[in-house]
């Protein structure tokens, strides 16, 4: 048993109007990140975080961040400390959880994101904050227009630096950070680390004390995924029916495309789905209402490009259906990521086409896990390689209700490993690979006689450029 299961967030030396705050959040004790990252921060030490959304990881810095600045105020254009974030929905969602946690302090934030009106923003500014959550290309504007110093930053968050360095945002990062002068304290987040962002944490952090949960890019444990083999042709049908035959009732269904995404959202609502969608062409403010309306339950179905997969936080997922493979293996585990949340058990479905099947092998390398075939009910069977398939009637292996067993959440977010360690010696959690893959009930047998006579047209070799499930 992990030692920081004995944790209790009183331990942590939070001030009572934070700890007031958590109670209030329903948090029983602090996840694994927490525990291990909170005591530092709030020694003033600069801190890698390796950790996927779902952890905790947000509270893990914005709490202490809370405690360091409620000594002291904000002065006109002088911001005391950053959050950097890779999206406006995850900045969006950072800043709902600042104000969350901070509810007892008086503080002020501005979020700095784009297709949101700067009016209200420069107001702030003007007035002087204590905390600015911005994605990068905004706050370059704001700083080129002189409305900004970044001179008096005392505390700098890097969140999601991999992400960062997927959608090319890193030289704005190194930018924004060599714009900041003098001694600040900076904590850099990353589900995983790829030498870009480990060159980004060297050259900028001194001394960092590294706070890793889980080995880089696993998935959470609490997501049953399963892969469905379908012909590119059948994807819509396939989700359908998935939809359908596994009861599902709210989900996220990414597509890689924003030109699918009308396609499949028509195809969802003519099947009476209540269904919209969620990219990167939308307006923020259609962006956000969507979102909101989806979290009040008025909406069921989300069809989102990957803009949707950091960083939502929306509890009750029961599951994400990806009607593509994703390319980058990473969004993968971010995709997923979406469901399972806050200790609850989540499934995630993969429709993966032939010509698909690189990017599976891609992911199943970074996740060093196969992920369970599921096959469509007439499909053809086929060696996989990742045991037998599992048929779709039958009732995909249940996961056990968490909520009952009233695991606290920390427990339930804990990967099974956590290690603090100084940057020299890292020492990555040994996480068990395969123990989730499904079991393997028997196939549903679809019987046709012919009797002694077989037709001669199935005796012809028929040449099969792309496997189809018929
Ligand atoms: P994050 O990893 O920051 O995206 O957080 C994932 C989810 O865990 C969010 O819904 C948080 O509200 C929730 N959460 C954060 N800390 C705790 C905690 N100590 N106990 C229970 N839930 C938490």
């Amino acid at each position: 048993m992990n030692e920081t299961h004995t944790i209790r967030f009183e331990d942590l030396g939070l001030r009572e109007e934070i700890l007031r705050a958590v109670r209030e959040s329903g948090y029983v004790e602090p996840t694994p990140i927490q525990a291990r990252a909170i005591p530092e921060i709030l020694a003033r030490k600069d801190v890698i975080g390796i950790a996927q959304t779902g952890t905790g990881k947000t509270a893990s810095f914005v709490l202490p961040m809370l405690q360091i600045l409620s000594s002291g105020r904000g002065r006109a254009r002088m911001p005391r400390s950053l959050i950097l974030s890779p999206t406006r929905e995850l900045a969006t969602q950072t800043a709902r959880n600042f104000e969350i946690y901070g509810k007892y302090l008086h503080l002020s934030m501005a979020l700095l994101i784009g297709g949101v009106g700067m009016g209200a923003q420069e107001r702030l500014l003007d007035k002087g904050v204590d905390v600015l959550i911005a994605t990068p290309g905004r706050l370059l504007d704001w700083y080129e227009r002189g409305k900004i110093l970044l001179g008096g930053i005392e505390i700098l968050v890097i969140d999601e630096a991999d992400r960062m360095f997927d959608m090319g945002f890193l030289p704005d990062v190194e930018r924004i950070v060599s714009l900041i002068l003098g001694r600040r304290q900076t904590l850099l987040f990353s589900a995983t680390m790829p030498p870009e962002v480990r060159r980004l944490a060297d050259r900028f952090l001194v001394n960092p004390v590294e706070v890793q949960v889980a080995r880089p890019a696993t998935t959470a444990e609490t997501v049953d995924d399963v892969v469905v083999e379908v012909g590119a042709d059948e994807k819509k049908d396939a989700l359908l029916e998935i939809i359908e035959r596994e009861g599902i009732t709210k989900a996220i269904v990414f597509c890689n495309r924003k030109r699918d995404i009308g396609a499949v959202m028509r195809h969802l609502h003519r099947a009476g789905l209540k269904v919209r969608d969620l990219h990167g062409d939308l307006e923020q403010s259609q962006r956000q209402a969507t979102l909101d309306q989806f979290t009040r339950g008025e909406i069921d179905f989300l069809v989102a490009t990957d803009v949707a997969a950091r960083g939502l936080d929306i509890t009750d997922m029961p599951a994400v259906i990806n009607f593509d493979v994703p390319l980058n293996p990473e969004d993968y585990v971010h995709r997923i990521g979406r469901t399972g949340r806050a200790g609850r058990r989540g499934r995630a479905f993969t429709l993966a086409a032939p010509e698909e099947q690189r990017f599976l092998a891609n992911i199943e390398k970074l996740t060093k896990r196969k992920i369970p075939r599921l096959a469509r009910v007439g499909a053809r069977e086929e060696e996989k390689g990742a045991g037998e398939p599992v048929p779709m009637r039958q009732p995909v292996p249940r996961p056990v209700e968490v909520g009952r067993r009233r695991r606290s959440a920390a427990a339930a977010t804990a990967p099974r490993e956590t290690s603090v360690v100084r940057s020299a010696q890292k020492t990555p959690s040994a996480r068990k690979t395969g123990a989730r893959s499904a079991s393997a009930p028997q196939r549903e047998a679809q019987v046709l006689a012919f009797g002694e006579h077989v037709p001669r047209f199935l005796a012809n070799p028929v040449p099969v450029p792309m496997r189809k499930a018929s």
